[in-house]
């Protein structure tokens, strides 16, 4: 797929999670994480199928308590046993150590483990983040040393703004955060390799909650080392707010070829989908051209011109169904990731927008005449009127996606005998 305008991607060693591969040689990885007690071994491998259906290619699960810990193997063995690959991530805090040596099948089980270096215990950080590395290390895993400026190491940041004070050209207290955070994730990561772990078992992340904050913490630290990175913007929030804060703060740096695998970190609503935070990880890497999930539709906005909830409807049916068809289409048709497909409101830019789409309908605006003219790899097709219209449409689609990634020759559907092409006008 071609990048457009995006920056190559920064230079990274390759990182090797449970055989999902994350590093600049590698498309950029969508990650996603439960919110399941993970010592229900029910709940939790159901969401992680959940998540895995919707496109996560890795998911992190937390590993907080002896219970958890004891659930993770049956976790993953249910997994695998039904077929799903999905690498599974341990998030490990303040008792890391001691659970991945307690319970030696869960630190077998699990493909990587995550450590917050500022939550490796009060006393004794050296010697507990030793003592995880050193399981890693002895079970074949990598790890992400992941920061969060919420929980950054206290000492390490006391240190800084102390030599910053005395300094004779002192920085802002939040330049030396962001310093602190950058000097607490490759001073883990030196001696993670100090204690014997390979220089290619190491992501790195450094998780902020506001968004021109991320993007300088990961364009410094960008520089500053060849680790793959994992980008996201911690405690994005809900909903609207949690994806556009997401989607600014990730798109800025992917568009400046920083970042190897991403997390959006939505607070979903509750009872909602915790699969929507998969979605819109896709969607930024897909509206910025890295990578293709599933065929995109670009509709209008709609305007004065479509006074009826015809259009809206229709556009949301197909965008529905196209989702609906990608699990079983992703299979059969190979490439049907890339189809475009069109859904305009009115002549306006209707005919326009859909002869620049693979195949693409134009609606009848208010006082239009109620014809929707479809078009096909840029020529008119035919036109649809009554009270079918997306069904028609719906068959017009399954034609053409069969006979252009079925590998059955032309891309053009032939019409049938009673849906004759349109004249074009
Ligand atoms: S295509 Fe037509 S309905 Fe859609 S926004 Fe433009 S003028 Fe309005």
């Amino acid at each position: 797929m071609q990048h457009y305008g995006v920056a190559p991607r920064r230079r990274t060693v390759t990182v090797d999670v449970g055989g999902v591969k994350i590093g600049s040689a590698h498309p950029v990885v969508v990650q996603s994480m439960t919110n399941t007690d993970t010592a229900d071994v029910q709940a939790t491998v159901a969401q992680i199928k959940q998540l895995a259906d919707a496109g996560s290619e890795i998911v992190r699960i937390t590993v907080n308590n002896d219970e958890a810990a004891q659930a993770v193997p049956a976790i993953v063995r249910k997994l695998r046993a039904d077929g799903y690959t999905t690498p599974i991530v341990g998030d490990f805090h303040y008792n890391g150590h001691l659970l991945l040596t307690r319970y030696p099948e869960c630190a077998e089980a699990l493909d990587k483990y995550r450590i917050n270096p500022g939550n490796v215990g009060t006393k004794r950080q050296d010697e507990n983040f030793r003592t995880i590395i050193e399981q890693a290390i002895k079970y074949g895993k990598p790890v992400r040393i992941g920061v969060n400026w919420g929980s950054l190491d206290q000492q390490l940041l006391t240190e800084m703004m102390d030599e910053n004070a005395r300094s004779a050209d002192p920085q802002p207290a939040r330049t030396v955060m962001i310093l602190a955070m950058i000097e607490s994730a490759l001073r883990s990561a030196r001696f993670a390799e100090e204690c014997g772990l390979g220089h290619d078992r190491i992501v790195i992340s450094a998780k902020v909650s506001a968004v021109q904050d991320l993007v300088e913490v990961y364009q410094r630290l960008a520089k500053e080392c060849d680790y793959p990175l994992h980008l996201g913007l911690t405690e994005a929030g809900m909903g609207m707010k949690g994806i556009v804060a997401s989607t600014a703060g990730l798109a800025i740096l992917l568009q400046q070829g920083i970042g190897d695998t991403i997390r959006v970190s939505l607070t979903p609503s509750p009872g909602g989908d915790r699969t929507e935070e998969v979605q819109v990880a896709q969607q930024i890497l897909q509206s910025l051209g890295l990578r293709s999930f599933m065929p995109q539709v670009t509709s209008c906005p709609g305007c004065g011109r479509t006074t009826s909830t015809y259009f809206q409807e229709l556009a949301d049916r197909v965008q529905q169904y196209l989702r609906e068809q990608m699990p079983v289409w992703r299979t059969a048709y190979p490439g049907v990731e890339d189809l475009h497909v069109a859904v305009m409101g009115c002549v306006v830019n209707g005919p326009g927008e859909s002869k620049h789409a693979d195949i693409g309908i134009s609606l009848p605006g208010t006082f239009e005449e109620p014809v929707a003219p479809v078009f096909v790899d840029g020529a008119l097709y035919t036109t649809l009127r009554g009270d079918h219209i997306f069904e028609e449409f719906k068959q017009i689609l399954d034609e053409y996606v069969a006979r252009r990634y079925g590998g059955a020759g032309s891309a053009r559907p032939t019409p049938s005998d009673d849906r004759q092409p349109a004249r074009a006008e």
